[in-house]
């Protein structure tokens, strides 16, 4: 048999029951793991056996779950963590360290922005943060000697810009790091970054891959391709022996295609706990399951509502992909051939009031902090995550006050857009 399509791996990968067993993924709800003796446990703690002992570092359930993720990315290995937050701060800190520098995409998600420009610059890591417009000499000039990661992602969250891939990898390749990439908006089945040259990538499984508001989860891939070796000296935590567990140098143990992942589980996720619990994961695979399914109405009820607001007298400007007057239109068709998301953000003609009066009167598409799930819903960024700065500070942040995020979940695209025209009325 040829190598299975993407919708084939969505349902059936990670997980392959023998004779008798359960045919849905066990939740294996246990702290820990019993061993006839201390010798055979003693192997697992070497590394020496692969094996559970305890599920801060490793479930069977999670794992089950990454094995599926792994396969949909195209990667060598791969993990769950406790949140999209959780797979961005151990992708990153996993390469580099205190005193350390990382260039990022300024089109990224709030919440990663605050981690790496707030939190990781306390702990000494410093980031120069990049237009996701840049060209190489652009990006060749944000390198630092101790440049140890390129950050970006594939859609950007809430900006909804399309990230140039081939570029920023081959670009991070020249300088000899890697290119870890947020997948998180465009999920494997409509873009798989590792096919581009990206080297790790990460999620927030708590979007499309739940797919129902239910859990709140993360996961990293490895590539495999990254070699660390070639660059041993930018590396020493993946090249050199690792003191806190037992002098083990990842790269010789797990070659390049594992060194990576078992250094976040050995070490940070051994020393940070981030694990994802295995109800979560349980709940992320039920998802996956229905994953191409639910991407392909997300990009058609995404692109009708573009294509209806677009022509619409009391919007002054909607951002999606899908338009062919989109910026990004054209690395859209380059990147994510089959569609983006369901994510689209538009600016309604009139105030900061005026865009409460609309949101205020929709009837289907609710107010959340939230996105990229089956039931439709929308925030004003200015007046909720956004809403202590002034109406200068929010247009330095690149968001305007009568900004709307709205992420069409998997109901009629019919109803969806007889519901913002009748609170479009209202204004
Ligand atoms: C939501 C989100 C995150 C953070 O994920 P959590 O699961 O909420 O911690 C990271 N990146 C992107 C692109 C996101 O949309």
């Amino acid at each position: 048999m040829s190598k299975k399509r993407i919708e084939t791996t969505c349902v059936q990968s990670g997980y392959y029951p023998k004779n008798g067993e359960p045919r849905q993924i066990p939740i294996y709800q246990s702290t820990t793991f019993k061993y006839d003796s201390s010798a055979e446990m003693g192997k697992l703690f070497d590394l020496k056996a692969s094996g559970y002992f305890y599920t801060r570092l490793q479930n069977p359930t999670n794992d089950l779950v990454a094995a599926k993720l792994c396969e949909l990315e195209g990667g060598t290995a791969a993990m769950l963590t406790s949140s999209g937050q959780a797979a961005n701060f151990f992708a990153i800190f996993n390469v580099a360290n205190c005193g350390d520098h990382v260039i990022a995409s300024s089109a990224i998600y709030g919440g990663t922005f605050n981690l790496f420009n707030v939190t990781m610059k306390k702990m000494g890591i410093d980031f120069t943060f990049v237009s996701p417009d840049s060209t190489e000499e652009e990006l060749d000039k944000a390198f630092k000697p101790n440049t140890k990661a390129v950050f970006g992602e594939t859609i950007a969250n809430p900006a909804c810009t399309v990230l140039d891939i081939e570029l920023f990898a081959k670009v991070a390749h020249k300088h000899g790091v890697p290119f870890i990439i947020d997948n998180t908006f465009a999920t494997p089945v409509n873009c798989r970054p590792i096919e581009w040259g990206a080297d790790i990538v990460t999620h927030s499984t708590t979007k499309y891959l739940d797919g129902h508001g239910s859990s709140v989860g993360g996961a990293i891939i490895d590539a495999g391709k990254f070699d660390w070796d070639s660059h041993a000296d930018k590396f020493p935590g993946l090249t050199t022996p690792d003191d806190s567990y037992h002098g083990i140098t990842y790269t010789k143990a797990f070659g390049k295609e594992g060194a990576f992942i078992t250094k976040a589980t050995a070490q940070l996720m051994r020393d940070f706990g981030s694990i994802q619990s295995p109800q979560n994961a349980y709940y992320v695979n039920l998802g996956i399951e229905s994953l191409h399914v639910r991407m392909a109405k997300h990009c058609e009820n995404g692109q009708k509502v573009a294509e209806f607001l677009s022509k619409h007298p009391k919007i002054e400007h909607v951002t999606y992909c899908g338009l062919p007057t989109d910026k990004c239109y054209e690395l859209g068709k380059k990147y994510l051939p089959n569609g983006s998301c369901g994510v689209l953000s538009f600016n309604v003609k009139g105030t900061r009031d005026d865009v409460e009066k609309f949101m205020g009167a929709l009837k289907i598409a609710q107010i959340e902090t939230h996105v990229a799930d089956a039931k439709t819903c929308c925030l004003h960024p200015a007046n909720a995550t956004h809403r202590q700065l002034t109406d200068e500070q929010l247009l330095a942040a690149g968001i305007t006050p009568t900004l709307v995020r709205y992420s069409c979940g998997l109901e009629n695209a019919d109803d969806l857009i007889e519901d913002l025209a009748q609170a479009l009325e209202k204004i």
